[in-house]
């Protein structure tokens, strides 16, 4: 009984990593603001990482100019990084830690994967949260967003985008254990897909 109990007590002050991930366009970051006005009601310690934003800030201190320049740096560079951001995500404290991040990144080789086995068990996430949502959406949110370098764009392009986001989540289940809520961002409903999620981590 007595380390029966131990358990449970283990199991409430347990933290929450929650990786978010979605290819450019599909609503990560507007989710995530949403999600956070949420968690802070519910008076939890809440951090938002951008996977992409720290990668640059250490990669700055070695020269890089542009953000959109990191995924043309040569791949063990960018393995390097990665590993540098899993480290720093491993040590923060907050209750809910959110990730925002890619499962893919497109390189000359092909895709690699932003979540490779080795920075997955530096984080160890407890969930993963899959963003979709209809090409043609994520096609015009993605015209409209003149701020980014972005690749080329067309809906074919972002279909395939789509496959590969489902391939690489399900390993990265496999890989830690934790589950995956898929979930579809539709056009003006982000208040609705907020609370899906919400509910499904379980915050
Ligand atoms: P990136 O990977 O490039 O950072 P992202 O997944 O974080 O992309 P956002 O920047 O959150 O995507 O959203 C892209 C654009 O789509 C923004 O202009 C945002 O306001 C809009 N948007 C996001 N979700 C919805 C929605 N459900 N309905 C309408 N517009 C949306
Ligand atoms: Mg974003």
């Amino acid at each position: 009984m007595k380390s029966l109990c131990r358990v449970w007590v283990l199991y409430l002050v347990e933290n929450k990593k929650i990786v978010m991930v979605g290819i450019p366009g599909v609503g990560k970051t507007t989710l995530l603001s949403k999600m956070v006005e949420i968690i802070k009601k519910r008076h939890k310690s809440v951090l938002v990482i951008s996977f992409g934003t720290l990668m640059f800030e250490i990669a700055q201190k070695n020269g890089l100019k542009d953000r959109d320049e990191l995924k043309k740096l040569p791949v063990t560079k960018q393995q390097e990084l990665q590993r540098l951001v899993a480290e720093r995500i491993a040590a923060q404290t907050e209750q809910i830690i959110i990730i925002d991040t890619h499962t893919f990144i497109n390189s000359p080789g092909g895709y690699y994967p932003g979540l490779p086995e080795n920075v997955l068990k530096i984080i160890k996430p407890t969930n993963f949260v899959s963003v979709t949502a209809k090409p043609e959406e994520i096609y015009n949110r993605r015209m409209k967003d003149d701020s980014r370098n972005r690749d080329k764009i067309t809906i074919a392009n972002i279909k395939k985008e789509l496959d590969i986001q489902s391939g690489m989540i399900s390993a990265c289940s496999i890989i830690t254990g934790s589950p995956v809520k898929h979930v579809l961002n539709r056009e003006g409903k982000i208040d609705e897909t907020t609370d899906k999620i919400i509910n499904a981590i379980g915050v």
